[in-house]
């Protein structure tokens, strides 16, 4: 087996979270290694509805989003049985294919002097007081100060989550299609959000006239229409002709939806007093927020901005740093449960949807709360 010499950052996966800790380490001068297990971009199961907090970040970080051709998203319709409300986003959001934008973030590391190591992944991380052990199985391990777990949903061995207190009974699937011309010109400028039993889904335009249908069920659905996404869809479209009509003679542009099951909604990594220093967990790593609210990508780049600045200062310090994050995202990731909560259920959906008609002020307000706060971010932006 190789063993490669010690490194002094190492961040395991090269999403947005540990891509953007990358680039700022690398600004800053410092020895930076990214190991991502795809080989090349790819989509992910992602609504890839883009907050002012996100583009901030990625303006911040040197993607250019006009360039990437990403769609621009001012209004949000709400669509239930056969009603629908529209109300103005209070900002503009942008829409970007994952496998665009994941893959334009990884580039700027790269630019900035990060080594990045394509089509590898770490198998378990173990570490004692002095170093942090990464093994990637047949591809060799090695020993780094500090590592950024940046992995998003998915656990590596040694180093594993609790997933006490978050909601994992539910499935995400993703499709993109080709729309047929007028549905695409009715939903140019707008997300989507139908809300059904067990979920809801959310419809936008990405780049290149995509657009990205990405939606959440309860397992108790899928399991009720025979496990099958064709049936559940079918199944879907029966309950809201809304989206129905968006998706009639649309071109799906995979054979299969992307799926990921037992999404952890509501998980807030607790630090325990004998953690190592040196190791932080960056995005879906620290907090799951539901997707409901279009936040999880801003996370992801608040932590891994943030988690860079805090090494910069202090050096191997996460505690520091899942404290501060912790204290940045804790309020956003429990109204979004709630939020989240309600819109899977019939008498919540109700509710939200009567809400947003006779006062949109107050749903923008609730919404506004789930968002990365200035401050925070502030701290991030000019302390660089
Ligand atoms: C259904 C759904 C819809 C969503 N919609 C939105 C939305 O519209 N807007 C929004 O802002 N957020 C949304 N989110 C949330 C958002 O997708 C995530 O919060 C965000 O992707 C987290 O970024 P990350 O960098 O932590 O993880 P990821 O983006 O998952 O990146 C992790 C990277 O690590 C790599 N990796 C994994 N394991 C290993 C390993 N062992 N070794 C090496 N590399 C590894 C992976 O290949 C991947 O590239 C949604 C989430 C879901 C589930």
């Amino acid at each position: 087996m190789r063993r490669r010499c010690k490194e002094e950052v190492v961040v395991i996966g090269g999403g947005l979270a540990g891509a953007s800790a990358a680039c700022m380490l690398a600004d800053a001068g410092r020895s930076v290694l990214v190991i991502e297990r795809d080989a090349a971009a790819r989509d992910k199961v992602c609504g890839e509805f883009l907050s002012i907090e996100a583009q901030t970040y990625l303006v911040h970080l040197g993607v250019d989003l006009d360039a990437l051709g990403a769609s621009r998203i001012s209004r949000l319709r709400l669509v239930r049985d056969r009603k629908l409300i529209e109300v103005g986003l209070p900002f503009v959001g942008r829409g970007l294919s994952r496998r665009v934008l994941d893959e334009a973030l990884l580039q700027q590391a790269e630019g900035r002097g990060a080594r990045i190591i394509r089509g590898q992944a770490a198998r378990s991380i173990s570490a004692d007081r002095t170093q942090i052990a990464i093994d990637m199985g047949q591809d060799g391990s090695m020993a780094a100060d500090s590592v950024f777990l940046a992995t998003g949903k998915h656990d590596v061995r040694g180093v594993k989550r609790a997933s006490l207190g978050s909601t994992n009974d539910l499935i995400g699937f993703k499709l993109q299609y080709r729309l047929a011309k007028r549905e695409r010109q009715a939903l140019d400028g707008a997300v989507e959000v139908a809300l059904f039993r067990g979920g809801y889904a959310g419809l936008q335009m990405v780049e290149r006239e995509i657009a990205n249908l990405c939606l959440v069920v309860s397992r108790q659905r899928f399991e009720q229409v025979g496990k099958s996404w064709d049936s559940l869809l079918s199944s879907i479209l029966d309950e809201c002709p809304h989206l129905s009509g968006r998706l009639q003679s649309a071109v799906p542009l995979l054979k299969r939806p992307l799926s990921i099951f037992q999404i952890p909604y509501g998980f807030l990594h607790r630090p325990v007093p004998d953690e190592p220093q040196g190791l932080f967990r960056l995005g879906d790593q620290m907090g799951v927020i539901p997707s409901f609210t279009g936040e999880g990508m801003s996370i992801a780049l608040h932590s891994g901005c943030l988690a860079a600045s805090i090494f910069l200062e202090h050096g191997p310090a996460a505690s520091i740093f899942h404290h501060r994050i912790g204290s940045d995202i804790r309020r956003s990731i429990r109204l979004a449960s709630v939020l989240n909560h309600a819109v899977r259920h019939a008498a919540g959906q109700g509710a939200v949807f009567h809400l947003s008609r006779i006062w949109p002020a107050a749903m923008r307000h609730v919404t506004s709360l789930t968002r990365v706060q200035e401050a925070s971010m502030n701290r991030v932006l000019f302390a660089s």
